[in-house]
């Protein structure tokens, strides 16, 4: 790995998230100085698993391509050579899972050129034509090892961003700890309820800050793949979707496979979120049971309610965001466009953000021609939805773009 040259020119990057860490490490490869602040002292164990789709394996390959080996490594994919192709399957939440119904055996999601978990082969994606997706790596394992591209003297952690102000030529933080810092651009996502979301739109569209409730809430919890058996059978083996009236169900392994981890949702009823400014809730343990009553779900999905922690995870997403750049500060990740677990594609879409504001950005930082940025940018722009990011980012930039 190279060290930073360009001094001059420094960006801010709030948070080490997933895209942060992928913005950081992009800048870094193209020689572009920035200092990443990261709220929590060290990475929580407590995390969702998270796999890339084929974009953002493309923008793995833009951003490092030394990385995906040592991504390929923490992943793990279903059970048996028969499964590898299989993306989920589809069973009922009803008593049996619909087994010994007509369709049971042809329910899953699967192409031949799919592969649940990739190997290490050293090969391209298009050497190989598989389509890469699906495959889970534990949130901390993946952030740990994007740190490993970053020098330890670029990284604050335990430095929480509180706000940002912009003047005409730098944009300033500042700390809870009453510190500041300066930065020529500050690009950050720092959660759904982040601090650069509550920048960027709050003057031209405030009504854009807060984040949408999408109606629904689930639980997680993970178990010994041991008790996963006892639970679920040899269900455990493949990731599945349970569907039932308004409720359902997510399983996958995860940890070498020697872990089970779940997600049980609800469509909410209730006339919307109760906690104002938070997105999770602490319930009692009789009401998170309340939910999955009735003879309509399978006793195995109580069992695994039982052992989830007693927190609904309220779903939030941004239905709308007319600019994702203000001035000298940009939202990147699920700041920019918070989507919903059932998608699994936000942390994708953190690295094509990535990798595409990272090329502006070097652009910048070397020449500050705007007509070799905009050649550039577009180039690097993995598909159709991030072109469309980078051209909306140059548009705005056309007016306001740093001196
Ligand atoms: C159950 C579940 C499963 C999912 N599965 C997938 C999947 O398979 N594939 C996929 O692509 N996506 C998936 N997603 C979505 C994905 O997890 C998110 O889109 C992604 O993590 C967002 O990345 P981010 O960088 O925006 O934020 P995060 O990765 O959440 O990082 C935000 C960081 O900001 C820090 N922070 C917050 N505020 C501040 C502040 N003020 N100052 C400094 N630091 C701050 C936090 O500590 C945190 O480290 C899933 C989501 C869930 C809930």
């Amino acid at each position: 790995m190279v060290e930073s040259k360009n001094h001059q020119f420094h960006i801010a990057i709030v948070d080490a998230g997933i895209a942060g860490l992928a913005l950081a490490m992009a800048l870094h490869k193209q020689d572009v100085s920035f200092t990443m602040y990261e709220e929590a002292k060290e990475y929580s164990t407590v995390g969702a698993e998270i796999g890339f789709s084929p974009n953002g394996m493309r923008a793995i390959n833009l951003i490092e391509p030394t990385f995906r080996p040592l991504y390929e490594e923490i992943c793990v994919g279903s059970k048996g050579e028969d499964a590898k192709h299989i993306f989920f399957e589809g069973m009922l939440l009803e008593p049996g899972f619909g087994c010994g119904q007509s369709w049971h055996g042809d329910s899953a999601w699967s192409h031949p050129d799919f592969v649940r978990k990739s190997v290490s082969t050293g090969l391209s994606l298009r050497q190989t034509g598989a389509i890469l997706i699906g495959a889970q790596a534990h949130r901390k394992a993946l952030l740990d090892t994007m740190n490993k591209f970053i020098p330890p003297d670029h990284a604050r952690f335990g430095k929480r961003v509180a706000g940002i102000e912009q003047q005409s030529d730098f944009v300033k933080l500042g700390f809870p700890d009453g510190s500041t810092a300066t930065a020529d651009i500050v690009a950050g996502a720092a959660r759904i309820q982040s601090v650069v979301r509550s920048h960027v739109p709050r003057d031209t569209n405030p009504s854009q800050v807060a984040p949408v409730y999408a109606g629904a809430y689930c639980y997680r919890g993970v178990i010994p793949m041991t008790e996963g058996y006892e639970i679920l059978g040899d269900l455990t083996d493949v990731a599945k979707f349970y569907f039932g009236q308004g409720r359902g169900a997510v399983t996958y392994r995860i940890s070498g496979g020697e872990v089970s981890n779940y997600l049980l949702c609800v469509a909410d009823t209730r006339d919307g979120w109760k906690s104002k400014d938070a997105v999770t809730e602490r319930v009692r343990p009789d009401v998170v049971m309340s939910d999955f009553q009735g003879s309509d779900t399978d006793e195995a999905f109580r069992r695994l309610l039982s052992e989830a922690q007693p927190v609904r995870w309220g779903l939030f997403h941004h239905l709308e965001t007319s600019t994702y750049f203000r001035d000298r500060a940009f939202m990147i990740g699920d700041s920019a466009h918070a989507s919903l677990p059932f998608q699994a594609a936000g942390a994708a879409q953190g690295l094509e953000y990535a990798v595409v504001l990272s090329r502006i950005l070097a652009e910048l930082a070397n020449s500050r021609n705007l007509h070799a940025t905009k050649t550039s940018t577009i180039h690097a722009s993995p598909g159709p939805r991030t072109t469309q990011y980078a051209v909306h980012v140059l548009k705005d930039s056309l007016s306001s773009r740093p001196n």
